[in-house]
């Protein structure tokens, strides 16, 4: 039985409606050990006879048979595996993959081997055989047209295939590369079936042992100059593969893909930060974090370990939060609750990046600052005006003498942390700073107040105002505003501070900072952590109720919250879909070049499927440097002063790179649709220039 068998054989080409026979009729027999040179005159069909023998083109008239098997059924996944297990191809112009090295060459059709170093041995053993050893490590561009011929024909060895077809071979070479190349083949031609169709005979019919003449498409003539020798009883050894073989040689082929075209890998990779950062952007415009929570805390700041006690009815008194405190053992205790977070705003000034909320807290158990001492945490990108927030405290005399600042990269907002002497006693003082004065029609504010014993009660002077007959107005603070003052002068000023400040008479000053409470509705306990204020509240004594300051509560607007979110998300998939089609309109022509690749990978039987997939493998490789740029960019943006930005949350993180991961496989989905269902005879025409 032959090796191979073509019973009436005939392709025709249709293009354009236009029919051209390829070849007609053709019955031939071929066995191992025969060295057969074709000829014929060009366009007489002799590659076409080629391709459909190495299944790079199909046929539509007679049967082809392989080892007796006929093949007019196959499906595409048959002929791959035909390709792969019985067919090398070596072509008139080389299809070698000029990015990759000699090595690199061979061992694409070495990859039935999982281990490495097993692969490496065997290429580097062919590529001795064909005299490249020197060359094994250079690019297949920087090649000599016979060292490329010479690389295809180790990778052709590589694939140990029954049959080895070369389509002019020596088409493009000189004639010495030629009679190496002839001499090559015919050295490696024992036990296999050549196929050599060449328009040179006088390289080859030393060696042929049957000749054969193409013309019109059918078979002319057809000598045998010698009869094949039986093969040799050899025994085929079976090459154990890993379970996950195909994802190994997906990956693999992946790699290889992204180092063979660097310009492109690195193009494509600073496309991707570019989408990572356009993302990111609109991300942080959209207020830091995608998704609003349908719930926040009870406390804006929510110290840990902080529980909110108020009774079942009435007000907490000094003596009942002492008796609460001894019974939940609570480490420090505020009476007011009020005055346990607050904000007190820093306008801006002329040189400062914006004007800054400053939220003022006791939490003791991060920060226990001793009186007249406060600390202010700020994130990074703030620190270029911590001088001017920290003076806004000190300058108004408000019993805080000094600040220290830390300056943190995780910090949101800005925090002033105080001593529980400064709550209990300025509170009220400090977070007057900055509050309004309404006087007469128009809103002022006032930077901080004094006592002036000189003032009559009710009457107030105005230092630093300019403001147009101030006497006839009443004025009216919000800090009080069931009481109205009349101004007594408005034409003081004081070059020290920086703001108007508000002089009262002395018992009226202390009726509104003098101020000692002895009850409060709510009062606070605080403990070392959520876990001991949890224990807490579960021994507050019957009357009183406890929550953690950490507590969550849904957000009134919770329904509509979700559907902003929703619409968030979408807006930023639509965004990323279309930054996808982008890339893929600029990428698009890069395509080409793959598709010649991916061709040659066909001929060297890696499957279609794998070559697809290893396409999304190299994206990968692609996508992965975006994994550590984002969190870069973020820090940059985080110190850069007055962007106000926090370091990236884990949520905004996984969004992003979820989304360049969805643009760079979609960029992959694009091309392998416009690579696949071409026919490898087809692509490699075009291809090859
Ligand atoms: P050879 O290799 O002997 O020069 P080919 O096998 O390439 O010849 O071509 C045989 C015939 O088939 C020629 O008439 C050629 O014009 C035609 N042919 C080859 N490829 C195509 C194609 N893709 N479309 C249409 N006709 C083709
Ligand atoms: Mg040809």
């Amino acid at each position: 039985m032959a090796l191979l068998k073509l019973k009436n054989i005939g392709k025709i080409y249709d293009s354009n409606d236009i029919l051209t026979i390829g070849i007609r009729g053709v019955d031939l027999e071929f066995d191992y050990n025969e060295f057969v040179i074709i000829e014929g005159e060009s366009g007489s069909g002799k590659s076409t006879l080629l391709n459909v023998i190495g299944a790079n083109d199909s046929y539509e008239e007679g049967e082809l048979y392989f080892d007796g098997l006929e093949t007019s059924h196959y499906s595409e996944a048959e002929w791959e595996r035909y390709r792969d297990k019985n067919i090398a191809t070596i072509f008139q112009d080389f299809n070698i993959i000029e990015n990759l090295t000699v090595q690199e060459n061979v061992e694409l059709a070495l990859l039935r081997y999982d281990d490495g170093r097993e692969r490496k041995r065997i290429a580097r053993e062919l590529i001795e055989k064909v005299g490249l050893t020197k060359q094994a490590n250079q690019k297949g561009s920087k090649l000599s047209g016979g060292e490329k011929q010479r690389t295809v024909i180790a990778r052709a060895l590589a694939k140990d295939s029954p049959v080895i077809l070369a389509d002019e071979p020596t088409g493009n070479l000189d004639v010495k590369s030629s009679k190496e190349v002839a001499k090559l083949l015919k050295d490696v031609s024992k036990d296999k079936l050549v196929i050599v169709v060449t328009h040179n005979p006088e390289y080859f019919k030393q060696y042929a042992s049957r000749r054969i003449r193409i013309y019109d498409g059918h078979v002319s003539e057809d000598r045998v100059i010698e009869k094949p020798a039986p093969r040799a009883d050899v025994e085929i050894k079976q090459i154990p593969q890993k379970k996950n073989h195909d994802f190994l040689t997906t990956m693999w082929i992946g790699r290889l893909n992204y180092k063979s075209r660097p310009k492109f890998a690195v193009m494509m990779t600073c496309a991707m930060f570019v989408c990572a950062i356009t993302l990111f952007l609109i991300l942080s415009v959209f207020g830091g974090a995608l998704i609003k929570p349908y719930t926040e805390t009870i406390d804006k700041t929510a110290v840990e370990g902080k529980v909110i006690v108020s009774a079942a009815s009435g007000t907490i008194t000094e003596r009942e939060l002492d008796f609460l405190a001894s019974e939940t053992n609570a480490g420090y205790v505020l009476l007011n609750r009020e005055k346990a977070e607050f904000e007190v705003t820093v306008a801006k000034k002329r040189g400062m990046l914006s004007s800054y909320k400053v939220t003022c807290l006791y939490a003791p158990y991060i920060y226990d600052p001793s009186k007249g001492n406060a600390v202010l945490v700020m994130p990074i990108s703030a620190s270029r005006d911590a001088e001017v927030i920290k003076n806004a405290f000190i300058g108004a005399d408000v019993g805080i003498e000094s600040v220290t600042v830390e300056k943190k990269l995780s910090a949101s907002d800005i925090r002033l942390y105080l001593s529980s002497e400064d709550i209990v006693e300025n509170g009220d003082k400090i977070k007057a700073i900055n509050s309004n004065m309404k006087l007469g029609e128009t809103d002022w504010t006032i930077y901080t107040f004094r006592k002036d014993p000189e003032l009559e009660n009710g009457k107030i002077d105005l230092i630093n105002s300019n403001s147009y007959e101030a006497e006839k107005y009443l004025a009216v603070f919000s800090i009080k505003d069931d009481k109205t003052y009349s101004v007594a002068s408005s034409n003081e000023f004081d070059d020290g501070v920086d703001g108007i400040v508000v002089e009262f008479s002395e018992s009226d000053y202390d009726e509104l900072f003098g101020r000692k409470e002895s009850e409060a509705n709510q009062s606070c306990l605080y403990f070392s952590d959520t876990k001991a204020a949890e224990s807490a509240i579960e021994k507050i004594p019957e009357g009183y109720i406890g929550m953690l300051s950490t507590g969550r509560v849904y957000l009134y607007n919770a329904g509509d919250v979700f559907t902003m979110d929703i619409v968030y998300y979408i807006a930023l998939i639509a965004i990323s879909i279309l930054l996808a089609a982008l890339i893929s309109v600029i990428f698009g022509r890069t395509v080409k070049i793959y598709s010649a690749d991916f061709a040659v990978y066909r001929t060297l039987g890696i499957s279609s499927k794998i070559s697809s997939r290893s396409l999304y493998a190299q994206m990968l490789f692609i996508f992965l440097p975006t994994l550590l740029l984002l969190p870069l960019v973020s820090l940059i943006a985080t110190v850069f002063p007055g962007s106000g930005l926090t370091f990236i949350t884990f949520g905004n993180y996984a969004f992003i790179e979820l989304m360049m991961l969805l643009i760079v496989e979609a960029v992959a989905f694009g091309f392998n649709k416009s690579i696949s269902g071409k026919s490898i005879r087809k692509t490699l025409k075009r291809g090859s220039k």
